[in-house]
């Protein structure tokens, strides 16, 4: 079964509608099942470069398939048959060489290069739009360089393409891991990860890509970016972490040596019900405090516990989980569970969210299709500031749609909330609806402190809120850096800045 123009992954996975729509009735009253419409993409305005033919298409459905993200605005667009910002061809590149001709030749013909790898972008990051000058678009996919190239198992590390697809990536690290798994882990890559610094499992210390990266090699417009091997080093702003969020920007990135770790062995996990939403931050403040570092703590509020159908009861729950490949982690969980003690430990609620996880994102689709607005955004702030955060952000929303909450990542000076809104779509006016109901989400997250985003990225959705939070100066010179290596403007016009 091919993969979904517009919905999430494998069009054969799709969740059934009418077990769904009873589910949510009470909330959204009868609802009425909507079509996928035609295809309609626009006539390319460039054809191939003779240079590029040989890996470049510009079949309509794979011009289509490279148009949109999958953030709520590009499935409402693509279930519309909408591809309007379609990429003139997409490149296939073989190896590093045909990435440098991409990048020379459109530079040549005044053609913006948009790095594509699993398209999973929430905020508009593969969206072809074209700079000033510029005559066309084209979308790199980076799907053949999708190779682990070597394993140093002494310093348990890999040196890994960076279009490889999270599964395929697993399965040939053999005995290792990565042990990244972002919620779209099935069909993104780990380039696209590297540089919107993907948050994954690891709910404490290792929680997003950034710290998993050993070096890093980059192909720029002006040069290549190759850091050297090292497990750290106190020279100058770090070379790697200036890849880490480039989102494209700056260059392409080809491939990387990642830590990698023995599969885990001995697991430890339970889950807590709280009556009460403060003592349940308290605890999981108390467990992100203890220097314990669990590899699962997900506090989910009573909202979020409701809609993903793990416990019937209004608690909020906390499902935490040790690991390790060498030893037994029982007793590190039963320390963690004494600081929980306001609440009382049950073993079900773990495997119910786990379901509930996996089955995310296909559910969007399915909530398209029904005619009903959902969506999410995550931030992060300090433990002192998220109870006026929490607050701010349901006052915000309260009349407009559902809100819940969990918290994705935890770390000892503040928590990592993930909030999901859900509302009747007002049919027609549904990205309009969208975009209110963001910049509510927006303000009330950055007047209260937090960020725009813990690890959903930039992209072009949040320009404008992280231009609200990040030092003047900075974003001069993270422009400087740009005209240097891009000065054509060709990778990603739009995107961060
Ligand atoms: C259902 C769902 C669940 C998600 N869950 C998570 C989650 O748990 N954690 C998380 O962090 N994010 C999550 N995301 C967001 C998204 O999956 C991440 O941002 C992911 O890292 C993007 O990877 P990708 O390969 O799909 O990149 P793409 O979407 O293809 O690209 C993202 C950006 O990176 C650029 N890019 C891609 N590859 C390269 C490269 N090799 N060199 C230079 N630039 C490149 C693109 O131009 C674009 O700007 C989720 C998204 C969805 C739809």
């Amino acid at each position: 079964m091919p993969r979904s123009l517009w919905g999430w992954g494998d069009a054969g996975q799709a969740l059934e509608l009418e077990p769904l729509a009873r589910r949510v009735r009470p909330f959204f009253g009868e609802l009425e099942v909507e079509n996928e419409a035609g295809l309609r993409v626009p006539k390319p305005r460039v054809g191939i470069p003779s240079e590029l033919a040989a890996f470049a298409s510009s079949e309509e459905r794979d011009r289509a398939a490279h148009c949109w993200g999958k953030g709520y605005p590009d499935r409402l667009r693509g279930f519309r048959g909408d591809f309007s910002a379609a990429p003139d061809f997409v490149a296939r590149p073989r190896d590093e060489a045909e990435v440098s001709s991409v990048l020379e030749i459109a530079e040549r013909e005044e053609l913006c290069v948009v790095p594509f790898g699993g398209g999973s972008s929430v905020v508009r990051g593969v969206e072809c739009v074209l700079g000033p000058k510029q005559r066309g678009a084209v979308s790199m996919d980076l799907e053949r360089l999708d190779r682990v190239l070597e394993i140093d198992d002494v310093s348990r590390a890999a040196r890994i393409q960076a279009g490889v697809f999270g599964p395929a990536l697993e399965q040939q690290l053999g005995a290792f891991t990565l042990r990244h798994f972002p919620q779209s882990f099935e069909y993104s890559t780990l380039g696209g990860w590297i540089v919107t610094r993907a948050g994954g499992h690891f709910a404490t210390v290792t929680t997003h890509i950034d710290e998993l990266v050993e070096s890093v090699r980059m192909l720029t417009p002006r040069g290549l970016w190759q850091t050297r091997r090292l497990p750290a080093t106190g020279a100058g702003p770090d070379a790697v972490r200036l890849v880490c969020g480039s989102e494209g920007t700056l260059g392409v990135v080809t491939e990387a040596w990642m830590r990698i770790r023995k599969r885990p062995q001995h697991r430890a996990g339970a889950s807590v019900h709280f009556e009460d939403w403060n003592q349940a931050v308290a605890a999981t403040r108390a467990v992100a405090q203890s220097g314990l570092n669990p590899a699962n703590c997900r506090l989910l509020d009573p909202a979020e516990v409701m809609v993903n159908e793990v416990a019937p009861d209004g608690s909020a729950v906390l499902v935490l989980g040790f690991e390790s490949d060498e030893y037994d982690v029982q007793p590190w969980l039963e320390r963690a569970l004494k600081l929980c003690a306001a609440g009382r430990v049950e073993q079900k609620a773990a495997a119910a969210w786990r379901e509930s996880f996996l089955k995310g994102p296909y559910l969007q689709d399915a909530m398209i299709r029904l005619g009903v607005l959902a969506d999410t955004f995550e931030t992060a702030c300090t433990w002192s500031a998220f109870p006026k955060l929490y607050e701010a952000v349901t006052e915000a929303l309260r009349e407009h749609a559902m809100l819940s909450c969990r918290f994705t990542h935890v770390y000892p000076d503040g928590p990592a909330p993930y909030f999901t809104f859900i509302t009747n779509a007002k049919k027609g006016g549904e990205l309009e609806q969208w975009a209110e109901l963001k910049q509510r989400a927006t303000d009330a997250v950055l007047n209260a402190g937090g960020t725009v985003t813990h690890h959903h990225a930039v992209g072009r959705t949040h320009k404008d809120g992280w231009s609200r939070e990040r030092p003047e100066p900075y974003a001069r010179a993270l422009g400087a850096m740009k005209r240097e290596l891009d000065p054509a403007g060709v990778l990603n016009p739009g995107v961060l800045l």
